[in-house]
């Protein structure tokens, strides 16, 4: 490649022999060979270029299983094979395909319950909303019990077990959104962690064999009013297909009001239960109410697939071991128009953008005069809109064993109003890669902000919690809002048009205003963080208590 020839073989020796380390006080010094092939790979035109085809009308929005999707993964696997990477995926091939099941639930106009004091019922979108845990044509709960199960959280490293071995098996758990965030000490304060998100509410009930879940919503413990729960749940929900992991058949939400009635309708009392819930003496409360609910689904089923692309390490023995960067190449394909008739969701911010930078990430690593030590997967993940879904299957069916995952560097978006003066790190204060992150941000002269919404949980809205889940440590950047050479608050205000008028809607496209100077700095970022985990003796960790840490000790146990 180009610029091999135009380095020095002194040069590529220095790299050759530059273990780099991770660990404290490192000084994370990446070679000029290094800084210079990215500077040739991370360019305007490197970057603009894929955005251009990806967010085109022609790719049609990039929905999972259209035409669009197909050319999408074609582009990517093709771009990455002309990098002179190799097939990634499954048998040899660039991809790694999955389903995504579309299940749409029928549920009652009202659900009823029996108490002490006869029957009681919730009015479907006004007091509760759900969707079916099953992927199979009718979810059905036959006269189940009522538990009050607090926050539903089991988690050693706070020494915090809801359930205290109780057999809630065949019940409907009530549970409390959010985790306990009065405390600094207890789960990370008011930053919400995995067990704050209903997720893990819905993972944990099947866990322990339950039935079903009722999650009390309000505004500040979900972090969204009950309208967005309504419009979220109302719709078909995308899943990977059912394998053999537990179920519930029902994952139902109700609003604080409608689950004040009901507690009260079983004897007992919302508030009471909350002050009980705040202890980590909390045992189970079972709750005088009874319920059979019966409900039809219709499952639909259809195909996308990861891309991936594999950049052996050079290392005999450390090429066992992979760095993976992940971004997103789907969006929503073509929908309901806006109000210029538009249809096409491009996604050009997203994430279009995102995977233009993980492209030209994927073009220094191979232009490399060394390959770096470790192996690099490049993987474009498919249904991420849907629900994180590509990475998720990817996770479940992941290509190196987890433990040998050194780390993961996700994109989804990008930065197009110029360079900043900040760069934002989602998820900071739970890994290696802070000191990694913090060094390599202040070595472009910018300054590292933590994540400014620590309660809305956005670490785990993106394709870096899939792999945080298995234990791998992710790196994960949103954009800096400090653009220079604009007024203080000019960024954020942009920022908020954006976020009412183009995320999400079809006027997410491309224009002649994009400005890619802070993109390039952004992809440098990831692209140096990559190389010196690739180069470090050891694979970065999680911090000591660290949610993930017990995932990532059993990972690297089994590996
Ligand atoms: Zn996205």
């Amino acid at each position: 490649m180009r610029t091999v020839q135009q380095l020095s073989f002194s040069a590529a020796i220095a790299i050759l022999t530059s273990a780099a380390t991770l660990a404290a006080g490192a000084s994370y010094d990446v070679p000029a060979p290094v800084v210079k092939v990215a500077k040739a790979a991370i360019t305007r035109d490197t970057l603009r270029a894929p955005i251009r085809i990806l967010a085109s009308d022609e790719f049609e929005g990039r929905g999972p299983a259209t035409r669009g999707d197909a050319l999408s993964r074609l582009y990517l696997s093709t771009e990455l094979e002309s990098l002179g990477y190799q097939p990634g995926g499954e048998n040899g091939t660039w991809e790694q395909a999955f389903d995504i099941v579309g299940v749409k639930a029928k549920l009652p106009a009202s659900w009823e319950f029996t108490g002490p004091s006869g029957k009681f019922a919730l009015k479907l979108g006004d007091d509760y909303i759900a969707g079916s845990g099953v992927q199979i044509p009718e979810a059905a709960i036959n006269d189940a019990r009522l538990v009050f199960v607090g926050y539903g959280i089991e988690a050693p490293e706070y020494k915090w077990d809801d359930f205290k071995g109780v057999d809630v098996r065949g019940k409907v758990l009530v549970m409390l959104n959010n985790d306990p965030d009065w405390d600094p000490r207890l789960f990370a304060g008011n930053t919400r962690l995995y067990y704050g998100r209903w997720t893990y509410k819905y993972e944990s009930a099947a866990r322990h064999g339950a039935a079903g879940v009722i999650l009390v919503h309000t505004t500040p413990s979900a972090g969204y009013p009950w309208q967005v729960v309504q419009s979220s749940w109302g719709g078909v929900q995308f899943e990977l297909p059912a394998e053999d992991e537990p179920r519930i058949q029902l994952k139902g939400w109700a609003t604080e009001d409608a689950a004040r009635r009901l507690l009260k309708a079983g004897g007992a009392d919302l508030d009471v239960l909350v002050k009980q819930a705040r202890s980590p003496k909390f045992r189970p409360v079972p709750i005088n109410l009874r319920t059979s609910i019966r409900f039809e689904n219709d499952v639909s089923r259809v195909r996308t697939a990861n891309v991936a692309g594999l950049l052996p390490g050079s290392d005999p023995k450390l090429k066992d071991e992979v760095v993976i960067y992940s971004a997103h190449h789907d969006h929503f394909g073509i929908g309901e128009p806006d109000k210029t008739g538009d249809r096409i969701y491009n996604g050009a911010e997203d994430n279009a953008a995102g995977c233009a930078q993980v492209l030209a990430i994927a073009r220094a690593l191979a232009a490399l005069p060394e390959r770096p030590r470790r192996s690099v997967l490049i993987l474009f993940v498919a249904g991420e809109e849907q629900g994180l879904l590509g990475s998720k299957y990817y996770s479940l069916h992941p290509t190196f064993a987890p433990g040998r995952i050194a780390a993961n560097i996700n994109y989804d978006g990008g930065n197009y109003r110029g360079r900043t003066k900040d760069l934002t790190q989602i998820g900071a204060g739970k890994s290696s890669l802070d000191a990694l992150a913090k060094a390599l941000v202040e070595k472009q002269g910018r300054v590292l902000l933590t994540d400014q919404n620590p309660d809305k949980g956005y670490y785990y809205r993106s394709d870096q919690f899939s792999f945080a889940k298995i234990g791998v440590p992710a790196l994960y950047f949103d954009n800096g809002y400090d653009v220079i050479g604009k007024p203080p608050g000019w960024g954020k205000q942009q920022h908020e048009e954006w976020t009412e008028h183009v995320y999400h809607q079809p006027s997410d496209q491309l224009t002649d205003e994009w400005q890619f100077d802070g993109m390039m700095e952004d992809a440098t970022i990831g692209f140096e963080a990559g190389w010196l985990i690739a180069q470090a003796d050891e694979m970065p960790g999680w911090n000591k208590g660290d949610e993930f840490e017990a995932a990532r000790k059993k990972a690297i146990a089994a590996k």
